[in-house]
C-alpha cells in the first residue's frame, strides 16, 4: 500500500515514512491510494477473530491491509502489546453499553488518560519506538495541548526509547485533574512546559519552532497531532469492533454518532465505511463551535477566528477549523488534488471559507457517503447529562452528551445507533457538578492524583526560551 497527498503531489510513500512525518510536502494530508475492500467472507471471519482472539488480533488484521513495510509478526506483536485488558480495563477493549431502544454507547475511554485518544496514541507510542529503533534515530515531539491530546501523548510515550516529549500547555487553564494527569509523570523523557498565556500562544510557539527548519532538523522535532495517518488508521478498528458487537450477521447495518472537533474520529468511520463496513449513517455531532455542522447543513465551510471560537463545557471540541476535514473533501471531490488545493490551499487562506452548496458533489455527502450532522449547546449538554442519569443511572461526560443529544435526532427504525463515548465524566467534573449537583465517580487509580508531586516548568510565552529549554534537554 502506498500513500498520496490530498493536494496532488506526485510522490508516493510507504507507511513508515509518513508515520514520522506531518503534512505532505505540498501541505496536503496523506491518504492510502485506495481503500482495501472487505468482502462478506472477510467480515464474517473478522467477527470470529474478534470474539475468539480479541481486539488486538482484529487490529492486526485491519492494519496489515495498510502497512506493508513492517513484517507481519512484528506488527502482530505491536498490536498485542498495545491492546491489553491491563491498559484498557476490559477484555473487549471497547465494550458496548445499552442506553435505550436501539441506542448504545461504545466505550472508548477506559485507557490510561480516560479519553478515546488513548486508542490511537498507545499504538503510536509503540510504532514510534519500533521504527525509531529500526532506523537508529531519535525524535523529539513538540506539542501544544489544552488537555486530552497532551496527556494521551505523554502517557503513550513515557519511558519509550528514542522519544522525548515537550508538551506546552496554558499555565493554570487546564482542570486540576488534567494538570495532574500530565504533571505527575516523573519519566525523564517527558517535559511539561506551562506557558504563561492561552492555548493559542502555545500553538503559536509550536508553529514558530517548527518553521525554524534548521532548529527542527538539528533537534529532530516531530509532532503527534491528529492529522497523523497512523492515528486515524488505529481508530478505524473500533468501528469494526462496534459493528461486530452490535450485530449478529453482516446483513445488518448500524449508524454511528461521533462527538467531533478536528474530524479525526469520524474520518476513521468514513474510512471504515469506504472499506465496505455496513454503516448506514455517520452523524457528526458538534458543540457551539459548529464549523462542521454548518458545512453538512449548508455546503459552506467557514473557519472561525480565535475570537469566534467559543470556550465551552465540551472543550476538546473547541476548534476553529477541522484539521482532518480535507481528507473527506478529497474523497467527496473524486480525489481531485487540484480542486482540493484550490479550496484548502487557496480559498481558505484568501477568504477564510469555501462554498460547495452549488457543487454537484455536495449532495453526495449525505446520499453517497452517509453523512449528516447536528449541534448541541451547554443547555442541551446539561439536560442530556441529567436525563441519562435520572432515567438510566448512567453518568456520561460532556462530549459524549453532545453525541447522545444529536444521535437522538438521527435514528432510523431498526438500525442500531452507536454513540462513541469519547471521555469519562471525571475529566470534566465541574460541569457534571453543575448538571447533577454531585461529582462523578472517580476510578480507583485516580484517587488523590492532584496531590502527587508535579514535574513542570513554567515559562513566559517566548519562543526563544522554549527553544533554549529544548536544546538544553537534548543531548
Ligand atoms: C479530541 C476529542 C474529541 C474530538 O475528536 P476529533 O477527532 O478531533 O473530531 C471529542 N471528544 C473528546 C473527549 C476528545 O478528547
Amino acid at each position: 500500500m502506498l500513500y498520496l497527498s490530498t493536494r496532488g503531489h506526485p510522490d508516493r510513500k510507504h507507511f513508515c515514512d509518513i508515520l514520522l512525518e506531518g503534512l505532505a510536502p505540498d501541505g496536503g494530508l496523506y491518504l492510502p491510494e485506495h481503500y482495501p475492500q472487505v468482502d462478506d467472507a472477510t467480515l464474517a471471519r473478522w467477527r470470529t477473530v474478534y470474539h475468539k482472539q480479541g481486539y488486538a488480533e482484529l487490529a492486526f488484521e485491519i492494519l496489515s491491509l495498510y502497512i506493508d513495510d513492517i513484517p507481519a509478526d512484528d506488527l502482530r506483536a505491536l498490536c498485542h502489546k498495545t491492546y491489553t485488558a491491563a491498559v484498557f480495563g476490559t477484555g473487549e477493549i471497547v465494550p458496548l453499553r445499552h442506553i435505550e431502544d436501539s441506542l448504545w454507547l461504545e466505550a472508548l475511554s477506559n485507557g490510561p488518560t480516560l479519553a478515546f485518544k488513548d486508542m490511537a496514541m498507545q499504538l503510536l507510542g509503540n510504532l514510534f519506538e519500533y521504527e525509531l529503533k529500526r532506523r537508529g534515530e531519535q525524535l523529539n515531539i513538540l506539542g501544544a495541548t489544552s488537555g486530552d491530546t497532551g496527556s494521551a501523548a505523554e502517557h503513550a510515550m513515557r519511558g519509550k526509547e528514542g522519544v522525548r516529549v515537550f508538551m506546552t500547555s496554558p499555565h493554570g487553564r487546564m482542570s486540576a485533574f488534567q494538570q495532574a494527569q500530565m504533571f505527575s509523570l516523573q519519566d525523564e523523557n517527558i517535559h511539561n512546559i506551562a506557558i504563561e498565556g492561552v492555548f493559542d500562544d502555545c500553538q503559536d510557539i509550536v508553529k514558530a519552532v517548527s518553521n525554524d527548519l534548521e532548529f527542527k532538523r538539528k533537534y529532530k522535532i516531530g509532532t503527534v497531532n491528529s492529522i497523523n495517518w497512523a492515528r486515524l488508521l488505529a481508530q478505524v478498528v473500533y468501528y469494526f469492533a462496534g459493528y461486530i458487537q452490535a450485530t449478529e450477521s453482516n446483513t445488518e447495518q448500524v449508524s454511528f454518532t461521533v462527538p467531533s472537533g478536528n474530524f479525526g474520529n469520524v474520518c476513521a468511520g468514513h474510512v471504515a465505511r469506504m472499506m465496505g463496513l455496513p454503516i448506514h449513517t455517520l452523524v457528526v455531532a458538534t458543540n457551539e463551535n459548529d464549523v462542521l455542522d454548518e458545512f453538512f447543513r449548508t455546503g459552506v465551510y467557514r473557519v472561525r477566528s480565535s475570537a469566534d471560537t467559543h470556550e465551552t463545557s465540551s472543550p476538546s471540541m473547541d476548534i476553529s477549523k477541522a484539521s482532518n476535514f480535507e481528507r473527506f473533501i478529497f474523497d467527496l471531490l473524486g480525489r481531485d488534488g487540484a480542486q482540493v488545493q484550490a479550496l484548502f490551499g487557496d480559498a481558505l487562506s484568501q477568504q477564510g471559507y469555501f462554498d460547495l452548496s452549488q457543487h454537484p458533489a455536495f449532495a453526495q455527502a449525505a446520499s453517497r457517503y452517509g453523512f449528516c450532522s447536528g449541534k448541541s449547546t451547554h443547555a442541551d449538554r446539561l439536560a442530556t447529562i441529567r436525563d441519562t442519569h435520572a432515567r438510566f443511572g448512567m453518568t456520561i461526560d460532556t462530549h459524549t452528551a453532545d453525541g447522545v443529544k444529536v444521535a437522538r435526532e438521527h435514528r432510523s427504525p431498526g438500525i442500531a445507533m452507536l454513540v462513541l463515548e469519547t471521555a469519562l465524566p471525571i475529566k470534566f467534573a465541574e460541569t457534571i457538578v453543575e448538571a447533577l449537583g454531585h461529582a462523578p465517580e472517580r476510578p480507583a487509580k485516580f484517587v488523590g492524583i492532584e496531590d502527587l508531586p508535579k514535574r513542570v516548568q513554567v515559562m513566559p510565552a517566548d519562543v526563544a526560551q522554549v527553544k533554549a529549554y529544548i536544546a538544553r534537554h537534548c543531548d
